[in-house]
């Protein structure tokens, strides 16, 4: 797509925001193009990071009047590439990271700049938490507005379940003030509806006391017995623990015994946030489902759950996705997840189950635009590979897997991939897309906030 910004324009954004605008003829453009998935390769016209709500605004309006299309990124981690426009202009959040704490009131002030590894690590000097997932170079931008399924999830809710205010520049170029009685239904929209209404330019989250965890990795082996006995323990586990198992090919890891390498593992991150010796006992069951391949689990600081391996990885060359809500892991279930595992032929392949529950289900449905509160068990199922034209053949795979386990379409939004408009519909159930719609068409009538998981204010989704 050609630009539609023209050089007066890119010339006033410079003067306007010097230094902090970034176009194809400057150093740095290709790094700054970047997003987490190196497949995606788009070239905007600009990358501008503003430094203010100020300056936001500037560039809402900017794209608004150019008819620009507009990519907002926060950690660049969007399973679709939305974080990069082709021809239009990057809103990168990235020069916006302060975090005001108040520790007495156990509150934070974060500008959405901030990666969830960041916020953890400067709230966890103060023994404080707020709950976000389970990486830590994701965006606090991204994660939060489509939801947020962490490792405080039983125990704390989803990460808008903690968001008690935000700022947000609308399509009109306002900066507005959102809670529960300034603007409720904007508020209750941005609680899982995403990016559809504009650009977040702080939140303001509850934190929690949170010290020392019972915290790490358990590998198992991943026989189909072990899987649906390790997500029953997880499901009558105390709330304290959130668990999240990923059964893939265990790979040469240095902590893995050698002859481990290349055997179907369950690699399972558990979080026990509580009283250390009740989070022993509530562990001892996983513990004897199998002999344990590692037993890594033990009393840490919280913010290092996101340090186990170091440094988060690159994003992968090439990948293919799908979730999936499931009701239980059956013993026909976990087969099939064992056979479809070993059935690709890609190098890198997972089936990751997230046990939910606890006080994400307690919020009634209709509280915030994420519905799927009474959903027990999630399923993200991925291939990793190296080669773009073996795409149809792992596309065709995982599409497989997940109808071979999923029994109906509904889908967590920040999980969803390029898989076209119509799929957007199936994250938000029941009555949720319409109010979704009517939101939009007040808040964003021209869909400026298009390149996202679209809710377009016509509501149609086949569009
Ligand atoms: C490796 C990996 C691990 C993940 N783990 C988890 C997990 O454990 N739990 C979980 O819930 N999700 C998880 N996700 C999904 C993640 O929440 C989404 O991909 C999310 O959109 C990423 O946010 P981001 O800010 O990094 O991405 P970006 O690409 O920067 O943003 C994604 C989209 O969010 C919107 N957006 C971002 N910031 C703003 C803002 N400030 N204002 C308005 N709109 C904005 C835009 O529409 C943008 O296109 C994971 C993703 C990856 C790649």
């Amino acid at each position: 797509m050609s630009s539609i910004l023209d050089s007066d324009s890119v010339a006033s954004l410079r003067a306007k925001l010097p230094g902090r605008v970034i176009t194809p003829s400057d150093d740095g453009y290709d790094a700054a193009r970047a997003v987490f998935y190196q497949s995606v390769d788009r070239r905007p016209a600009v990358i501008v990071r503003p430094v203010d709500a100020g300056e936001v605004s500037h560039i809402v309006s900017l794209a608004r009047d150019t008819g620009s299309e507009l990519a907002i990124r926060s950690g660049g981690h969007s399973l679709a590439g939305h974080g990069v426009s082709d021809g239009g202009i990057v809103l990168d959040l990235s020069a916006m990271r302060s975090l005001e704490i108040d520790v007495n009131g156990r509150t934070a002030w974060a500008q959405t700049g901030l990666t969830a590894g960041m916020y953890t690590s400067a709230a966890g000097v103060h023994g404080l938490a707020t709950g976000f997932g389970d990486t830590a170079s994701v965006g606090i931008g991204g994660l939060t507005l489509g939801g947020g399924v962490g490792f405080l999830v039983r125990k704390h809710g989803l990460t808008i379940d903690n968001l008690l205010a935000a700022e947000i520049v609308t399509a009109d170029g306002q900066l507005r003030y959102v809670d529960a009685d300034t603007e409720p239904e904007l508020f209750w929209a941005i609680r899982g509806g995403g990016g559809n209404f504009g650009v977040a330019t702080r939140f303001r989250y509850r934190m929690f006391e949170l010290d020392t965890i019972l915290g790490g990795l358990l590998v198992l082996p991943a026989t189909p017995g072990v899987i649906a006995s390790f997500v029953a323990e997880a499901e009558d586990a105390p709330e304290e623990l959130s668990a999240i198992a990923n059964i893939m090919v265990a790979p040469p890891m240095p902590f893995l015994p050698a002859e481990a390498h290349g055997r179907l593992v369950v690699m399972a991150l558990l979080c026990y946030s509580g009283d250390l010796e009740a989070g022993e006992r509530a562990l001892a069951p996983f513990r004897t489902l199998a002999e344990p391949i590692a037993d890594m689990v033990g009393p840490m600081p919280y913010p290092d759950i996101y340090g186990l391996f170091g440094e988060d990885p690159p994003g992968p060359a090439e990948e293919v996705a799908r979730s999936v809500f499931l009701d239980a892991i059956d013993g026909g279930v976990a087969e099939a997840i064992v056979d479809h595992l070993h059935a690709s032929s890609a190098p890198l392949t997972v089936a990751q189950l997230r046990v939910l529950g606890g006080a994400m289900a307690r919020v009634p449905a209709d509280q915030t635009a994420f519905a799927h509160r009474d959903r027990r068990i999630m399923a993200a199922l991925g291939a990793v590979y190296e080669r773009a034209e073996e795409t149809p053949q792992h596309e065709a795979w995982v599409t497989e897997f997940a109808a071979a386990i999923g029994k109906d379409a509904d889908v967590y939004v920040n999980f969803v991939g390029d898989e076209g408009r119509a799929r957007v519909r199936d994250a938000y159930p029941g009555n949720t897309w319409d109010r979704l719609t009517g939101i939009k068409r007040r808040y964003d009538p021209a869909n400026l906030f298009r390149l996202n998981q679209n809710i377009p204010p016509s509501g149609d989704a086949r569009r």
